[in-house]
């Protein structure tokens, strides 16, 4: 064998995902699991039903169409309109994924050349930086710094160079809980179109805010429609993660762009869930309030025992996670060293953010806990958190 690398050089580093670190960590020890982000209860019964009645009656058990079932598609263009005020055309404006990391991958493998840069936020969601490298691309990142975690706007302008093809937007934003408000929005519009870039826009908590702040989408806004992917998915809507379940609107020249790429990846994904996923769409309003109000009283509850126990808590206004600073409860310590004692010191798992930046410190002594658990799961920790922190 040469003394060449067996993994190229565009994905060197990238290893293994913290996530699958943490839970395997998680697994190992038998330590309650807040890293990744997954709920311990599953979505509702009548959707459940649905995908085994699917299943039972042959719909998707064979290859699905290529942009996804046509009662998926048309359910994804009403929610746009319903929740949204957004019309999408079922058979040109909309492809349903494996998932949103499948739409995030085929948009950057569709959408860039060799050099393209990419500005996204950091902390950055670790798919952003595999996909981009995948492609090619370059990231550029814009640091969200606590305990606001607000885009500094100037930041991003001077970030823009001849080589920037697209920003990559997730609001609510994972780990740090930020979203967008209305001026931020209008400023990036202003910007994409000033500077003629493409957007992504990660939209899979769109669901999840907190305290009256709602999601608006950034296609949504004045000259934005025939440049921005807009992507979002029925992991974290439905609470069933293991389907896999995404979707891309847009224009139609857009979704044909990152259909071109998507075909290759898997090409189809999911057939009986995507009817499933179709029935959950059109789920009552009062789902969709109750899934917000839950997650509420869970996030107030695992942030009043993080702050028990000694950390410093960024409440966030959107997603199931919640972001803390650890450099009062562990002076000297960096985040990755203190998730990787946890479990074995007080028997639960976190996430460090530090591995989602590239800025050197930003992130360095932040933690991020998922509090997308029953309520009881989430006392525990915070009661193990606070014996192992007591002073
Ligand atoms: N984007 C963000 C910000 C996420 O947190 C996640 C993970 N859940 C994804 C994308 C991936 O979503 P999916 O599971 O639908 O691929
Ligand atoms: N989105 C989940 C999180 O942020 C993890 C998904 C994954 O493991 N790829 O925790």
């Amino acid at each position: 064998m040469s003394a060449r690398p067996l993994l190229n050089r565009r994905l060197e580093g990238l290893g293994t995902t913290i996530f699958a670190e943490m839970s395997a960590l998680a697994v190992a020890t038998g330590a309650i699991n807040l890293g990744q982000g997954f709920p311990d209860t599953d979505g509702p019964r009548s959707v459940r039903e649905a995908a085994v009645r699917a299943l039972r009656d042959g719909r998707g058990n064979q290859y699905p169409p290529g942009p996804g079932v046509p009662e998926l598609r048309t359910a994804v263009a009403e929610h746009q309109k319903r929740f949204h005020g957004l019309s999408f055309d079922p058979d040109t404006e909309v492809l349903v994924t494996a998932g949103a990391t499948e739409a995030i991958a085929a948009a950057m493998l569709a959408l860039l050349e060799p050099g393209d840069e990419v500005i996204a936020f950091e902390p950055f969601y670790d798919s952003y930086a595999a996909s981009i490298a995948m492609a090619g691309g370059v990231r550029v990142p814009l640091t969200l710094h606590a305990p606001d975690f607000r885009p500094d706007l100037d930041a991003l302008r001077a970030a823009i160079t001849p080589r920037t093809r697209l920003l990559l937007l997730n609001s609510p934003h994972n780990p740090t809980g930020m979203v967008l408000t209305p001026a931020e929005l209008a400023a990036l519009a202003e910007l994409a179109v000033a500077h003629d870039l493409l957007v992504v826009t990660d939209e899979v908590y769109e669901h999840v805010t907190f305290d009256g702040a709602t999601h608006t989408p950034l296609i949504s806004l004045p000259g934005m429609r025939e440049r921005t992917v807009s992507i979002s998915s029925a992991g974290k809507t439905f609470s069933f993660t293991g389907w896999k379940v995404g979707w891309v609107t847009g224009c139609p020249e857009l979704v044909a762009a990152v259909r071109t790429a998507k075909q290759f990846l898997t090409y189809v994904a999911s057939g009986p869930f995507q009817y499933a996923v179709a029935e959950a769409l059109a789920l009552p309003d009062t789902y969709y309030d109750s899934l917000r109000t839950d997650l509420q009283a869970k996030r107030d509850l695992l942030a009043a025992g993080l702050t028990d126990a000694g950390f410093t808590v960024y409440r966030p206004r959107g997603t199931y996670f919640l972001t803390t600073d650890i450099a009062e409860l562990a002076p000297g310590t960096d985040a990755l060293t203190f998730c990787r004692q946890l479990p074995e010191r007080c028997g639960v798992v976190a996430i460090p953010n530090s591995v989602f930046h590239d800025h050197p410190t930003a992130g360095r002594t932040q933690v991020r806990f998922a509090f997308c658990k029953q309520p009881h799961v989430l006392a525990e920790a915070a009661d193990r958190l606070r014996k192992a922190f007591a002073r």
